[in-house]
């Protein structure tokens, strides 16, 4: 008798948790306005990084990569393993079974995480103990893949840069690499960016491009960026991803390194972290040039003017593939 008490006090919480078939319906949406200051991260408790299979009746089964609760509710990000495409999905209405790696890697989100994070990048010299612009590097099929950081940076979000991709009709697809420092210091160009995504204006995917972004002018690649001592990866990764979603947003699929330089070891924590490591083949400013499918990098948090300009003259003689697709369609 005791025991059944036990377990039906249990049971009690979880049944008050119980979402209903009308909640299950639609993704959980974080509440955050587009105007004012951002929301705390504190909003996103217990943030996980997990691999599961989830089922429901009536859905197509998905995977979870991180565990969350908001206001109370356990979710947990769900990735669509063949589309990319993220969202919150609220735990109380599917049946979620813990999986690896090795059992997902038959679906294109798997397989390209574990694919990618073996993909070698420019080759350096002997000995070299970093890796740059490792990763994926080109996409699949025409048009390119637009993408632009935003590393931190004491000068303004260039809007009409982003302005000019805008078009009638369907919005323009561009992945950006947000770090946390550049929202916490750019909060209105944060909401801006939300506004024209939110009236369909851009498509934008946020690419987690760490929360810190470390940089020392002068230091060789090998000991700068994510590569300084004492980053914690972990951390980097999770806190952009924090607030984000604190903020209304969902984390794409997508990681950038800083500087496009890693070591074997970081990208093993992006692998960990189930996140495919973006590189690019068309850093304008550098000088490359964009072929069908390629990967295109610029700045638009106004640290690197040449690159814009470089790209409105492409795009004005003609010389940049169109159109300009999703990131999650590249790997
Ligand atoms: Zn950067």
């Amino acid at each position: 008798m005791r025991n059944v008490l036990a377990l039906a006090l249990a049971l009690w919480p979880l049944t008050l948790a119980g979402a209903s078939a009308a909640d299950c319906a639609a993704p959980f949406v974080v509440e955050a306005p587009l105007d004012g200051s951002l929301q705390p991260t504190s909003r996103v408790e217990n943030l996980q990084i997990t691999l599961q299979s989830c089922r429901r009746e009536g859905a197509e089964e998905v995977l979870a990569t991180r565990s969350l609760r908001i206001g109370g509710e356990e979710l947990f990000v769900a990735v669509d393993p063949e589309q990319l495409a993220t969202r919150l999905e609220r735990a109380a209405c599917w049946t979620c079974k813990p999986t690896t790696a090795e059992a997902q890697l038959h679906t294109r989100f798997i397989g390209s995480v574990e694919r990618l994070a073996r993909e070698p990048g420019k080759a350096l010299a002997p000995g070299a103990t970093w890796l740059d612009n490792a990763g994926l590097k080109s996409g699949r099929g025409g048009g390119a893949f637009l993408s632009g950081d935003l590393c931190p940076s004491h000068r303004p979000l260039d809007r009409a840069f982003l302005k000019s991709l805008e078009q009638g009709g369907a919005a323009t697809p561009i992945a950006l690499s947000i770090t946390g420092r550049w929202m916490e210091q750019h909060v209105a160009d944060f909401l801006w960016l939300r506004q024209e995504k939110a009236q369909g204006r851009l498509a934008i995917s946020f690419v987690n491009h760490s929360f810190h972004h470390p940089y020392r002018p002068g230091v060789s690649d090998a000991q700068n960026f994510l590569l300084v001592p004492g980053v914690d990866m972990t951390s980097e990764i999770l806190d952009v991803e924090r607030l984000l979603i604190a903020n209304g947003e969902i984390p794409s699929v997508f990681f950038r390194f800083p500087g496009l330089i890693s070591d074997r070891a970081l990208m093993e924590r992006v692998r960990e972290a189930h996140l495919i490591p973006l590189g690019a083949d068309a850093w304008l400013a550098l000088g490359a040039a964009a072929h069908p499918g390629a990967i295109i990098l610029v700045h638009p948090n106004g640290n690197e003017p040449l690159g814009l300009s470089d790209f409105a003259r492409l795009r004005g003689a003609g010389r940049l593939p169109q159109p300009f697709r999703p990131i999650d369609d590249a790997p």
